[in-house]
């Protein structure tokens, strides 16, 4: 058992025992290009059975050390790699290394902004764990029970190296399946520090914004999609602005500051506007955000385009960012669909010249398909777009693997 300055409940260390494994060749190949996970149907030969966290050994067709990684037996994803090629040892120091340099390219982030991801994961070295800072609050999503019988110790090097008033755990969806590996943790509790009374305030290029860290979507707030707003906000003077998929209104604030005449957030999620309501009210020190008209429409977004389209409503600005509609393979064909609708329905509201801004945060669906389906529908809509540019990561938001690239967002006039 381990004890800290943590809240946690008391949750057994890892095995001492590393379980050895032997691969298929395929996926030799693939580890040893530094790919960070180990399929269970990759595995040839395995040493002892194990629980999650416990620390195993890959090794290659001529027994040589390999790779070292977390055991899942709860996931496909049998292994995620912590450190490929040459044997070392996982312990507090090595921990710390990754967590400092990641801490270390975030510090080229401008000074008012407080919201960002700390650590990301797979590409920041420490896969299925997403760290993400607001101002003084730390949140950690895990995606693997993997980690929970390390969480006394990364707490501890938290606690060190970034002195945060609160930490608050968030697991991932798969993770509810099963109970027995989350030793009483919960989605959402606080693993340190001061416990909250609603959502937290921070700064992102000097917009002050809550985030919900407990209810939240994500870890509270959309922190990938920061610099494709400070975009919006450079091209929104004087403009009508339709922000479909608004979340807790972050384009709309920044459209607003950058003098939008009127944005209109749309969302199923009332919570999610009643944020928006108030992100706005945060920010009304700004001359621009004070005068700019907030409407919100709470509903199903392709309903409540077509009901747009229908009373001829015209906007300058059509932002879509749409959630991961593919999460699984199967679901590819139907993502693209759906894509496609959302351009055909933008494209109805856009003014002549007009700009829209379409996003696709689905992994599965490659930048390559994303864009061509985008200029396949306004085609078909007779309105084929004019690309401005094409983005993706932020800094805070490294790519390190294929499926770690998975934002992509289009800007074109049409
Ligand atoms: N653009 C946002 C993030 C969008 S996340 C930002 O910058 O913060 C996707 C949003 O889509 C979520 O808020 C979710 O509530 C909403 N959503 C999902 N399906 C929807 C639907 N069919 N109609 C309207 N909103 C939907």
């Amino acid at each position: 058992m381990q004890n800290s300055a943590a809240n946690l409940p008391p949750i057994p260390s890892p095995n001492n025992r590393r379980i050895a494994l032997r691969i298929t060749a395929t996926a030799e190949r693939s580890i040893r290009q530094g790919h960070p996970w180990l399929y269970e149907n990759a595995i040839t030969k395995q040493s002892h059975d194990g629980k999650p966290g416990d620390l195993a050994v890959i090794f290659d067709s001529q027994r040589r050390f390999l790779a070292i990684g977390l055991y899942d037996p709860t996931s496909m994803i049998r292994v995620r790699v912590l450190h490929h090629y040459k044997p070392t040892i996982i312990d507090r120091s090595w921990f710390a290394q990754k967590i400092k340099a990641a801490a270390r390219i975030r510090t080229a982030l401008p000074s008012n902004t407080n919201g960002y991801r700390l650590l990301h994961g797979e590409n920041d070295g420490l896969p299925g764990l997403v760290i993400d800072r607001y101002a003084g609050s730390l949140v950690m999503k895990l995606y693997t029970p993997a980690w929970i019988p390390h969480l006394s110790l990364l707490i501890s090097i938290l606690l060190e190296l970034l002195n945060p008033t609160r930490i608050v755990l968030r697991l991932g969806r798969g993770m509810q399946r099963y109970p027995e590996y989350l030793y009483q943790l919960t989605d959402g509790v606080l693993l340190f520090g001061t416990p909250l009374d609603g959502p937290v305030l921070f700064l992102e290029n000097g917009i002050i914004f809550e985030a919900d860290l407990i209810f939240g979507q994500k870890t509270g707030f959309f922190l990938d999609q920061r610099e494709n707003r400070a975009r919006v906000e450079k091209i929104s003077q004087g403009k009508r602005v339709l922000n479909v998929f608004s979340y807790t209104g972050g384009f709309s604030v920044y459209a607003a500051r950058g003098g939008a005449h009127k944005v209109i957030s749309l969302d199923q999620s009332q919570p999610a506007l009643d944020a928006a309501r108030r992100n706005f009210a945060h920010n009304q020190t700004n001359a621009n955000v004070a005068t700019c008209h907030h409407d919100i429409h709470v509903g199903d977004a392709f309903d409540l385009l077509q009901n747009c389209a229908q009373a001829r409503q015209i906007f300058d600005i059509v932002i879509i960012d749409p959630p991961a509609f593919a999460k699984r393979h199967v679901e590819i064909e139907k993502a693209i669909a759906a894509y496609q609708r959302l351009t055909h329905l933008g494209i109805l509201l856009l003014a002549h010249n007009g700009i829209l801004i379409q996003s696709s945060c689905s992994s599965r669906v490659s930048p390559a398909v994303f864009y061509d389906a985008i200029h396949k529908a306004a085609k078909l809509a007779g309105r084929p777009l004019k690309e401005i540019r094409r983005t993706s990561h932020a800094l805070d938001h490294p790519i390190k693997f294929p499926e770690g690239e998975y934002l992509k967002c289009l800007f074109a006039s049409g």
